[in-house]
């Protein structure tokens, strides 16, 4: 790994850190992330830099939070050219390269949440839905008894059911189900 070799992948050396990530992080996730760091960095001296970087900010959270529509990746792609071109230094002009690069290799993830309202790693809180696969569930109750918010219904040794409206998405019943019978999608 050396300077030449990254700057051909359409990557850079940075202050020396690598991240692997698996299929259980989300790309638009780990985008805000980034986003979110650089958006604090900003010394706030040129406006693209420090304004451009909280509207891309502001569109990463919306997405995340299941409220993306129509537009969002043009704006996001339209904002990170405008900032990389216009900003003074290298912080503001290397800013918007996670998301676009994010864009390019995974830009099926971002359509995921803005049309799908579906986070495919699993990850965003508020686009996840937990569901009790019939086959697999053997009416035990121990789903029912942990969640807060009495969201489970069923009877003993019967098909037990999550009522979407009552549930906060704590994740309790499926860390609890002994026989892997909840899922999150
Ligand atoms: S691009 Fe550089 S100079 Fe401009 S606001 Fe960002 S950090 Fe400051
Ligand atoms: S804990 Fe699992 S098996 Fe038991 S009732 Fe809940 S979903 Fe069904
Ligand atoms: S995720 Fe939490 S709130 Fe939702 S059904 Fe499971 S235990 Fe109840």
């Amino acid at each position: 790994m050396d300077y030449e070799s990254l700057l051909q992948a359409g990557s850079m050396m940075g202050s020396g850190g690598l991240i692997v990530m698996d299929e259980n992080a989300c790309m638009v996730d780990m985008a805000r992330f980034f986003l979110d760091f650089t958006r604090d960095e900003s010394c706030g001296k040129c406006t693209p830099c420090r304004i451009g970087t909280k509207r891309m900010l502001e569109i990463l959270d919306r997405i995340t939070a299941g409220e993306g529509h129509e537009g969002d990746i043009d704006a996001l792609l339209t904002l990170a050219h405008h900032i990389k071109s216009t900003s003074l230094c290298g912080l503001g002009q290397s800013a918007p390269n996670p998301v676009l690069s994010m864009l390019k290799q995974f830009r099926s993830e971002y359509e995921a949440h803005i049309h799908a309202k579906r986070c495919p790693a699993g990850v965003c809180q508020a686009l996840l839905n937990f569901n009790i696969i019939p086959e697999k569930c053997r009416g035990c109750g121990l789903c029912a008894r942990v969640c807060p918010t009495a969201a489970i219904k069923g009877k003993p040794k019967e098909l037990y059911r999550i009522e979407r409206q009552k549930c906060v998405k704590c994740g309790a019943c499926l860390e609890k189900c002994p026989f892997g019978a909840v899922v999150r999608a």
